[in-house]
């Protein structure tokens, strides 16, 4: 998938993947390939 602009976790890094999850734009340094999910998403799910 592509996708252009900024992660939306860190705002500083340019987005090169979306999260499966909330579809939110992020870096890869924010996106956990195990899950699909953005960082955000991945605290939550591993919190429930
Ligand atoms: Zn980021
Ligand atoms: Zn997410």
């Amino acid at each position: 998938m592509s996708v252009t602009g900024l992660c939306q976790v860190c705002e500083s890094a340019a987005a090169n993947v979306s999260c499966d999850r909330c579809g939110a734009a992020v870096c890869r340094d924010h996106y956990d390939a195990d899950t699909g999910f953005c960082a955000d998403c991945a605290a939550n799910a591993e919190m429930s």
